[in-house]
């Protein structure tokens, strides 16, 4: 299922953990995946620490040490960046199924990652039956 979302700054992760759990539930697949994925090319999708947010921030603040935005980079739109930790982060996660639940940890959660935002966005869920 396709859903959408504004970011609403130029970097950041959104917990949408929620929104792919409610798709599990509605799916009523007890066992099986989940696959989450982003069909932009400077925002991705990861799975980390939901519990304290600096975690998330401490992500951003590390990239943007890694690849700073205004680097030494030849890509004409300036956003070279955001592909790049695009990258890193990757475009899809799997999550498996079980009993009905997304089988995360207890401090795992799933972030939309966003690197040229602001911006409407949109990721998928496909939930598969085992
Ligand atoms: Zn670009």
């Amino acid at each position: 299922m396709l859903h959408k979302i504004r970011t609403t700054k130029p970097q950041q992760f959104i917990d949408i953990t929620n929104k792919v759990a409610d798709e599990v539930k509605n799916s009523n697949v007890r066992d099986g995946i989940a696959v989450i994925y982003v069909p932009h090319t400077t925002a991705g999708v990861t799975i980390n620490e939901n519990a304290d947010p600096d975690v998330v921030r401490d992500m951003i603040s590390a990239l943007d040490k890694t690849y700073p935005v205004h680097g030494e980079y030849l890509h004409f739109e300036g956003n070279s960046h955001a592909h790049i930790k695009a990258s890193l982060m990757g475009s899809s996660c799997t999550v498996m199924i079980q009993d009905g639940k997304l089988l995360l940890g207890t401090w795992q959660g799933i972030y939309f990652c966003e690197f040229d935002g602001p911006r409407n966005r949109e990721f998928y869920v496909k939930i598969i039956r085992d």
